[in-house]
């Protein structure tokens, strides 16, 4: 670990201790060159695989970005876009792969999305879902209106970390992919 402030590329642990509820560690570290003292964390990597090939560290900021873009003009409070970003993460988590392939974060968004706000759902969804006509969006219709009526609205509360997303949409995953 290069030193921050000399930049001398070796440096002795004098200090290590679980932070996070042990999810990280930190290390105090003591520049071998310069003497001074500076902290490290370690924590696991919850790597997102582009479809380029690409992997980049998973982040909750992201996903916030991602769906703001889909909530404009709609009456969605930040504090809900919070949230639905941290119910992400657990389902993501909660697949217990090290890496995932940025079209399942995709998906574990539109399940939240979907009781969050109907039209930031469809707004999203047709990106991800490569919606290429207006039949498309018609059948998600569909699917909203039946889902109104079964009053499958209320899952919110037991299902976090689940997957609405998997059992609603399990279907609709080969379409998506089609484009690859
Ligand atoms: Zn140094």
């Amino acid at each position: 670990m290069r030193c921050p402030f000399c930049r001398h590329n070796d440096s002795r642990v004098v200090d290590s201790r679980e932070a996070d509820e042990g999810q990280a560690i930190r290390r105090r570290r003591s520049c071998s060159s310069c003497g001074k003292r500076f902290t490290t964390v370690e924590e696991p990597v919850l790597a997102v695989v582009k479809r380029s090939g690409v992997t980049e560290p998973f982040s909750r900021e992201k996903v916030v970005r991602g769906v703001a873009r889909a909530c404009q003009g709609r009456p969605v409070d930040p504090d809900a876009l919070a949230q639905l970003a941290h119910r992400v993460e657990e389902t993501i988590r909660a697949a217990g792969t090290a890496e995932v392939p940025s079209q399942e974060v995709g998906m574990a968004i539109l399940g939240p999305l979907r009781e969050l706000d109907e039209v930031a759902y469809l707004r999203f969804a047709s990106v991800y879902r490569n919606f290429s006509c207006v039949a498309d969006f018609e059948a998600e219709i569909a699917d909203l209106r039946a889902a109104a009526r079964d009053g499958d609205v209320g899952g919110r509360v037991d299902t976090a970390g689940e997957t609405p997303v998997g059992a609603a949409d399990a279907r609709d995953v080969p379409a998506a992919r089609a484009g690859d």
